[in-house]
């Protein structure tokens, strides 16, 4: 009997990040991964553990706890300088459920969702399981986004996805940029969607938070790169209460609520010390430093990246092949969209250690 799926479904490919994973030999070095290399600080497992003792283990309320809703609240007013009650906000699965309840509740069939390409691998294949129809959008030489395309992409669209700083290009959006992508997006009737996870990972230049330049924007934000915590699976969308009813019918059919126990150690990841934030951010940037620095000198010339814990390498697939061979697992740009075929992401989640010794291999292939 020939089995029959949904086409939505059977015609997306499964991660080409996981593939390679599963490709690379023994003793690689692994640039490959997009989670932190730490460990979730103490308090934040302590208020796990403790919720676990105190029997919190039943079901939340499906938009989540309301004392981790106020905190996330706090945290938009403090940090981002935006005003959303907690009512605005469900917390999820991760970031990634979040963009998968979004889209549900947006897309009728055929709508289109203007995506950076290369962009995260999951905007694209969550807006064709909803239905949707992903459209590229292109970025500059600096791999920031095309302004100009990305207006003359919007006539008809229903949403748009901005992730600043951006995976994987470790690209941070300007201010200017944003608040003109959001004003038009307003004039065209499109919805930004706005990725911030690695908000708090950021060198030198600004966090701009999308949603301060108009209502027609949905954030989008997790404790799993800022905190550490991607095993622990709490993210959360922000946005109008129109919105956000639509989204929680979802939210409520497909999850229920999030994890009880996470929600509690998301509670003491954002009311308490956040001094690992920061140790966590200068690590990474002294990473940043280290390995544009290795590559530039091993005559790789691109833009010192901004954000996130990306480098996005022009290279020829050939030589990124050999690079995989030669023992460091890296990410070939088709993995992120058609755009940048003659890319390769390099995650610098990694020790110090672990970036020379990979430069050192790649040293050895193109000296
Ligand atoms: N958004 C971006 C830009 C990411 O890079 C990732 C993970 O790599 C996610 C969202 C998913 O985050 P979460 O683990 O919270 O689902």
């Amino acid at each position: 009997m020939t089995m029959k799926f949904s086409e939505r479904v059977a015609g997306i490919e499964i991660s080409g990040i996981r593939k390679i994973f599963e490709a690379a030999g023994p003793g690689s070095i692994n640039l490959g991964l997009g989670q932190p290399d730490f460990d979730t600080p103490q308090h934040i497992k302590d208020a796990a553990i403790k919720a676990i003792q105190e029997g919190k283990t039943g079901y939340t309320t499906n938009n989540g706890l309301p004392e981790l809703r106020a905190a996330i609240s706090k945290k938009f007013k403090n940090e981002n300088g935006i005003k959303y009650h907690p009512d605005q906000l469900i917390v999820t699965a991760g970031a990634s459920e979040a963009l998968h309840i979004v889209m549900q509740a947006m897309l009728n069939p055929g709508d289109r969702v203007l995506c950076p390409d290369p962009g995260f691998v999951s905007y694209a294949s969550l807006a064709t399981i909803a239905g949707g129809k992903p459209v590229s959008v292109p970025l500059t030489k600096t791999l920031h986004i095309d302004v100009e395309a990305a207006k003359k992409l919007m006539d008809g669209a229903t949403l748009m996805v901005i992730n600043s700083p951006g995976n994987p290009t470790g690209a941070v959006e300007s201010e200017e940029s944003i608040r003109a992508l959001v004003e038009y997006a307003a004039d065209k009737g499109v919805t930004i969607i706005s990725d911030e996870v690695y908000e708090h990972f950021i060198y030198g230049k600004k966090h701009v938070s999308v949603a301060q330049f108009g209502d027609n924007v949905i954030t989008i934000n997790a404790t799993s790169k800022t905190y550490a915590m991607t095993g622990w699976r709490i993210g959360y969308l922000a946005a109008s209460p129109e919105i956000i009813g639509q989204c929680l019918k979802v939210h409520q059919y497909c999850q229920a609520c999030a994890t009880s126990i996470a929600q509690y150690a998301a509670v003491a990841a954002y009311e308490g010390d956040q001094s690992a934030v920061k140790v966590m951010r200068d690590e990474y940037e002294a990473r940043r430093d280290l390995i544009w620095g290795g590559l530039k000198e091993l005559g790789f010339d691109f833009p010192k990246p901004e954000g996130a814990f990306y480098t996005f390498v022009p290279m020829k697939p050939t030589l990124t092949e050999k690079i995989i061979e030669a023992g460091v697992i890296v990410v070939p740009g088709t993995a992120f969209g058609a755009n940048a075929p003659e890319y390769t992401r390099f995650s610098y989640a990694t020790s110090r250690q672990n970036i020379m010794t990979a430069l050192e291999r790649i040293g050895n292939l193109v000296k």
